[in-house]
């Protein structure tokens, strides 16, 4: 049951971050970290229940194992909002299927909910998304990993909006992930692409069960702080690989992530 109310922030917080967050980010990094998205990380917060406010973060109640039948398990993809491109989605979902023997499929995109909107900081909570999203989940579905390009925020420790790469449930159904923060310090467009692709591969890694990975260059790596280290991580390492094996999860042989 713990496991199901936590969630895993993976932001990055970066300069751009509000001096709010900025005090706090010590603090963070401190605890236990989780990582960033896989990137960076900052801020790896592993807020426990994502939602100290109270309102338990979605927490459908995800099949504990892949499904019985010979079909393969279905991730949904979902768009939140108009602004991100069909490029990105695709690639995002290359990515997916680079790793993860899923049957990934694309929803109509739909607007991002309007209770999710957190004026004051002019972003979207992302517990609030990850509730619409477990919602929105077809009941065929196994996961579903939400999109978007608006910047998106948790509370992380005494943070009480703290922008973020994404959020997944650690066991969940549902997880987030935003481009808003990978295109920090970037060389162009392909490299921020790149680094959503490998956020969707380390959040969908959460939902599975998966957490921070201590081995530099495996997408579950804990970024500490900066959106940056997602560009050396590649790939999910053995350790990683043979947990999620021994949960069950169908994984392919010979990944070609579009990275590499
Ligand atoms: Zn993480
Ligand atoms: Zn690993």
């Amino acid at each position: 049951m713990l496991l199901a109310v936590l969630a895993v922030a993976c932001a990055s917080p970066s300069r751009s971050v509000p001096p709010e967050a900025d005090s706090v980010s010590q603090a963070r990094l401190a605890t236990a970290g989780e990582r960033d998205a896989s990137h960076s990380p900052v801020v790896k917060a592993e807020a426990k229940s994502a939602v100290q406010g109270g309102s338990a973060p979605a927490t459908s109640t995800p099949p504990a194992v892949v499904p019985a039948s010979q079909a393969k398990p279905k991730l949904y993809l979902l768009a939140l909002g108009s602004e991100l491109s069909s490029e990105d989605v695709t690639y995002v979902r290359r990515a997916l299927q680079s790793f993860y023997d899923f049957d990934v499929l694309i929803l109509p995109s739909m607007e991002l909910p309007r209770d999710a909107w957190y004026a004051p900081r002019s972003r979207y909570r992302a517990e609030i998304l990850l509730e619409h999203l477990a919602r929105r989940m077809p009941a065929d579905g196994f996961r579903i990993l939400g999109l978007t390009r608006s910047d998106i925020s948790t509370t992380k420790g005494n943070v009480r909006d703290w922008g973020i790469l994404g959020l997944a449930t650690i066991d969940g159904s549902a997880c987030v992930i935003s481009s808003f923060r990978t295109m920090k310090g970037v060389q162009g467009a392909q490299q921020a692409r790149v680094r959503l692709g490998k956020v969707a591969v380390h959040e969908i890694g959460h939902t599975l069960g998966l957490r921070h990975c201590p081995h530099l260059g495996c997408l579950m790596e804990d970024a500490q702080g900066t959106v940056a280290t997602t560009d050396r991580e590649r790939e999910l390492c053995p350790e990683c690989r043979a947990e999620l094996l021994r949960r069950g999860i169908a994984l392919i042989g010979a990944p070609s992530p579009p990275w590499d």
